[in-house]
């Protein structure tokens, strides 16, 4: 039966992280189990920064962007002897069960922690990104689609009071998930995600379509991992002989104030989380299916890979002519 439960946030910051520490620490106290935060990641854990988290420790955070416990890259992490030590501090103070809070790089490392010690891990799936499969969403998503959204608003009263196209481009890493979110509802005119290859020709004939029937202002949304926004403002540019305006929206998309679905889904995956280490469950990682909690086994994730939502691709792509 786990006793004391270790929370870490070591990988990228998503706006919500701190409503999930809040509820892993409040529902473990309610269950009478003793809570140790790990600060600053794996390194911290290498380091010993850890200290017992009570009620008040997390008290006015649940409306803060960030991360309470702060988090720090440890590419050392990768090597066997770092992790040897982080387990022996692990056991030291006595932590049985870890529950870790972060992007696809964190739930790797709490992975081979979990099968390297033999202490069970519950993973809750936090990104801005959202490319983490078998969850639907992702802590921290919903909030930096928001904010984007907010930005991408106030471009189009200057691109439609010049008369320009803007091209704008959100976050994501790899995948598009974000772009396609924030494109649909900014009713942007083309989006550009890694997942379709479409041509800066065809994004230009819309544009031109758009434009011919009287269109005062284009946005293209544009994922990071489909190219650079300058490259694509260039040759839209060259193509449609416009001026094209530049907006990389870059960090301002990681934080701020979480909002409620967020928070909502950030308080939920926390509870369960201690609810399946109080259950005996190992290595599984919490999310939201179908708009139901779900855990699935970590392995089985990694299999994975999350799809983009073509429906919503082509949603946006026929409301947008
Ligand atoms: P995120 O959790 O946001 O995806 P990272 O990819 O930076 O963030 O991962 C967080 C940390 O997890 C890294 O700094 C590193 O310490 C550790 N890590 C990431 N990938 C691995 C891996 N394949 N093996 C061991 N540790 C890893």
């Amino acid at each position: 039966m786990v006793k004391t439960i270790g929370i870490i946030t070591p990988g990228g910051d998503a706006p919500g992280m701190n409503a999930a520490i809040r509820a892993v620490v409040r529902s473990a106290i309610f269950h009478g189990r003793k809570v140790i935060g790990i600060e600053r990641g794996w390194e911290g854990l290498i380091r010993g920064e850890i200290f017992e988290m009570d009620l008040k420790s997390v008290g006015g955070i649940i409306n803060h962007g960030g991360t309470i416990l702060k988090t720090k890259r440890c590419p050392d992490f990768k090597k066997k002897a770092f992790r040897k030590v982080a387990i022996s501090n692990l056991r030291r103070s006595g932590i049985d069960g870890l529950i870790v809070i972060g992007g696809d790089g964190s739930m790797r490392a709490a992975s081979l922690l979990s099968k390297e010690s033999g202490i069970p891990v519950i993973h809750l799936p936090a990104s801005i990104d959202n490319d983490i499969p078998y969850t639907d969403d992702t802590i921290g998503f919903d909030t930096a689609v928001n904010t984007a959204l907010d930005a991408i608003d106030k471009i189009r009263d200057t691109a439609s009071s010049h008369e320009r196209v803007f091209v704008v481009e959100v976050m994501g890493r790899e995948a598009g998930h974000l772009a396609l979110e924030v494109g649909l509802t900014a009713g942007a005119e083309a989006i550009m995600i890694p997942e379709v290859k479409n041509s800066v020709k065809s994004v230009c004939k819309k544009l031109r379509d758009g434009i011919s029937r009287g269109k005062k202002s284009s946005i293209v949304v544009l994922a990071e991992g489909a190219g650079r926004a300058h490259d694509v403002a260039a040759l839209i540019k060259k193509e449609l002989k416009l001026n094209v305006r530049v907006s990389v929206l870059g960090y301002i998309q990681r934080g701020g104030s979480p909002t409620a679905d967020s928070r909502k889904m950030a308080s939920c995956f926390g509870e369960k989380a201690v609810e399946l280490l109080l259950k005996g469950h190992q290595s599984k990682m919490i999310g939201i299916m179908s708009n139901k909690v779900a855990a699935t086994d970590i392995q089985k994730v990694f299999r994975g890979k999350k799809k983009i939502n073509m429906g919503d691709y082509r949603l946006a792509d026929k409301l947008s002519i």
